[in-house]
């Protein structure tokens, strides 16, 4: 087994390092005082900084302008840039277009990627995932509502979606939509293409989550497809393998997120640390790193990051060299375990900072309020433990 890491990845993750640490890192405060939207034209400058360093779209295709890296590399990748909530937007890696990217490049016609791959990997437009409704358990997405039907050449699409993350400013959408109702239910929906300014793509509102409705790429949108027309060569892969594709689109994506979160929590656990040897608690002039609880819980919080790092990236080596199939179980495991553990390890680092810890003068009230949905996208926590736990008691 070889843990090391090869001397390219130490140049890439030391460069991107840096980048976070001293570009994206200040610009927080703003970033938690605006709306995203106006930040737009600084991010654009330090996007045109991160192609000039040639670290541009680590995880996408050589071909369409990104580096190519494999999963392995880009969970390392992922790590460093999930420190911040700017680095996977401003290198151009970011969720959900990372995963539209993904099947855009597996499935899409030469059109299609002509029109809408190219510009995606070279961040000239943005795309949203519209697959979850509002009166339809999204743990059970075969149960949809939305329906695609065909209308001459066209599909007419009706139904009504929520959660689109970042629907707001993107120049389309991947929607699924039933278009083969007579098929067993995995084998329903289908992936189409709509481009946001279709007549009857109706961004009804940016949804508050957490107190907070954002705008542009941070926002989750509430969206009303009525009678909604788009060509049916806009349809993605086969037809009815709206679910197939949408398996093969979690998998990296799990990876991807894990690590972000693992940043999170390496960043959130070097903060905490820095607090309590700075805070002073006692007339004695003891600090907070003196107490054992503290250091009890930056041991665990330790320990358990590592666990995660670890479990996630032997999640990625599995699925870049035996298959999303065989990797199965892991991608289940880590979706819940790492969610946890970025929950304790950021409840941790905010209790340490105290009232500080509440506000907006550090990023944790933040990743606190934000990051809660960790345990629910992707798949809630429940239903993966339920999934995993079957196919090791059938094995038993
Ligand atoms: C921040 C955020 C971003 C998102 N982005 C997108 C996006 O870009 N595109 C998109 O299409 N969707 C997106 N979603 C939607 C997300 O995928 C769904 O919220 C998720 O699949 C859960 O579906 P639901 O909300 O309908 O909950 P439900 O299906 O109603 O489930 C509610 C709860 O019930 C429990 N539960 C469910 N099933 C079981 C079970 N079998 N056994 C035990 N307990 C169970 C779980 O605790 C679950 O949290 C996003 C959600 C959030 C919060």
């Amino acid at each position: 087994m070889d843990f090391a890491i090869s001397e390219k990845m130490q140049v890439i993750i030391g460069m991107m390092r840096e980048f976070v640490e001293k570009e994206l890192i200040p610009l927080e405060p703003e970033f938690l005082r605006k709306e995203f939207r106006d930040l737009l034209p600084e991010l654009e400058e330090k996007r045109r900084m991160v192609k000039q360093m040639e670290l541009w779209a680590p995880n996408h295709p050589k071909e369409f302008g990104g580096m190519g890296l494999d999963l392995v590399e880009h969970g390392l990748v992922s790590e460093v840039l999930g420190r911040s909530p700017l680095g996977h937007y401003v290198f151009g890696c970011q969720a959900p277009d990372a995963g539209n990217i993904e099947i855009l490049h597996k499935y899409g016609t030469e059109a299609q990627k002509a029109q809408y791959l190219a510009p995606l990997v070279e961040g000239k437009i943005r795309s949203c995932f519209s697959m979850t409704e509002v009166d339809m358990p999204g743990s059970n997405p075969v149960m949809m509502d939305t329906t695609a039907v065909k209308d001459g050449e066209d599909y007419v699409i009706n139904g009504q979606k929520w959660y689109s993350t970042a629907a707001d400013g993107s120049a389309f959408a991947i929607v699924m939509a039933v278009t083969n109702p007579e098929e067993a239910p995995h084998l329903r929906a289908s992936m189409i293409i709509v481009p946001t300014d279709t007549p009857g793509f109706n961004l009804v509102r940016n949804i508050s989550v957490m107190g907070h409705a954002g705008s542009d790429y941070f926002s989750h949108a509430e969206i009303l497809y009525q009678s909604c027309r788009v060509p049916q060569k806009n349809l993605l892969g086969p037809e009815g393998w709206g679910f197939v594709i949408a398996q093969e689109r979690l998998g990296p994506g799990r990876i991807h997120h894990c690590m972000r979160w693992i940043g999170i929590c390496q960043r959130s656990l070097e903060m905490m640390c820095r607090r309590a040897v700075q805070r002073v608690i006692a007339m004695d002039g003891k600090t907070l790193a003196t107490r054992q609880i503290i250091q009890s819980w930056v041991a665990e919080s330790a320990a358990e990051i590592q666990a995660a790092r670890l479990m996630t990236l032997h999640a990625a080596w599995k699925i870049e060299n035996l298959g999303a199939k065989e990797a199965r179980d892991d991608i289940s495991l880590i979706k819940f375990y790492v969610a946890d553990v970025l929950q304790k390890v950021i409840d941790r680092a905010l209790q340490v900072h105290g009232g500080l810890g509440m506000t907006d003068d550090t990023i944790i009230a933040f990743f606190y309020r934000h990051e809660r949905a960790a345990r629910i996208y992707d798949g809630a926590d429940e239903v993966h433990k339920m999934s995993v736990a079957k196919r090791i008691m059938k094995r038993a």
